[in-house]
């Protein structure tokens, strides 16, 4: 018979050194598995380059570790390790064959790990951190619902007609491009994107793939395309941005079980009749966010807001198609 039963650590707020993060089993504090795989850190050079976490304290790739039992270890995670790297191997193409539940795993494990390590560090008496997520109901709220869906990792679950998340595949341009690894987060809109030579995954988690649908058209004009750096930034800005205007919160719910049944069947509902699905749009907040993303090319929001009604794009032209761009050149 599967064990298909859930762990549940946001009642109790069960987030120690000393529990599995993903089944709850009590573990010593030698049992850790790391955030941000061996391959990765590996291949991209990641064992102690440097990580900023919400707290704005300083730990590395190599240093970012959660608590994890052997047996998820071995049997959860890394399997899904050997799967994603074999498929980033074979470049975008290979991501492509993904399939997306396990791709959606895989960033969740990694957004997941910064999560709880955020969570452990604020159950620490001695530190006081100035925003606390674990004393916002509504975030623990998302967090709650996001961690059920992402122990499909553990336990074997079908999510009935929907993906907890948006995901957007994205091709670089080797030719400007001087970063071979690239991650960003956000705790709080949860939000991920990852860049692994080639290819980049932009992730808008817990959204239902509603964020996906927004930005149709968009990602459709970069598909088969080769972009440069500054377009990628550009499409990051735009799905980050729609992350933090977005304003409703799925809820899963679990079929009633057989006792044979071996695997579970998740259902979602998203309430959009009494909640907008995104507060509106505000260009000077776009832009900012934009401006952020942008600041390797260092672009300010006012030449990304010279022509108000229609915001700098790297991606689109005045008729909203899609501009190749080969070589950078700074805007004047
Ligand atoms: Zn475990």
């Amino acid at each position: 018979m599967t064990n298909l039963s859930l762990y549940e650590p946001f009642g109790k707020m069960q987030f120690t050194d000393t529990n599995c993060f993903l089944c709850g089993t009590a573990i010593t504090t030698e049992h850790r598995a790391p955030v941000f795989a061996e391959w990765l850190q590996r291949k991209y050079n990641l064992k102690d380059k440097e990580l900023l976490l919400l707290d704005k304290s300083v730990t590395s790739f190599g240093q970012l570790t959660i608590p994890c039992c052997d047996h998820c270890h071995t049997h959860y995670l890394l399997p899904l390790e050997e799967e994603v790297e074999s498929a980033f191997s074979q470049g975008i193409e290979g991501v492509r064959q993904l399939p997306q539940q396990r791709l959606f795993q895989w960033i969740g494990k990694m957004y997941y790990g910064t999560l709880v390590t955020e969570l452990i560090k604020e159950a620490n008496p001695l530190i006081m951190p100035e925003y606390a997520v674990s004393e916002d109901p509504k975030m623990l709220g998302k967090f709650r619902m996001f961690f059920m869906v992402l122990q499909s990792l553990r336990v074997p679950m079908v999510f009935s007609d929907f993906l907890p998340c948006s995901l957007f595949l994205l091709e670089v341009d080797p030719t400007e491009d001087n970063l071979p690894f690239e991650y960003q987060d956000e705790l709080t809109t949860m939000c991920f994107s990852i860049k692994l030579g080639p290819v980049a995954v932009v992730c808008t988690l817990l959204d239902n793939g509603i964020i996906g649908r927004a930005l149709g058209r968009l990602y459709g004009v970069t598909q088969g395309q080769q972009l440069h750096p500054v377009q990628v930034a550009e499409f990051k800005a735009r799905a980050f941005y729609a992350a933090y205007i977005f304003a409703v919160v799925p809820e899963y719910f679990v079929r009633p079980t057989k006792p044979d049944d071996t695997k579970l069947v998740l259902d979602t509902l998203i309430d959009d009749v009494t909640n907008e699905i995104f507060n509106p749009w505000e260009m000077t907040a776009y832009a900012h966010m934009l401006e952020e993303m942008l600041k390797p090319w260092s672009i300010r929001e006012d030449k990304i807001l010279q022509n108000p009604g229609q915001p700098l794009s790297f991606l689109l032209d005045a008729q909203n198609n899609f501009k190749p761009i080969q070589h950078f050149v700074k805007p004047v």
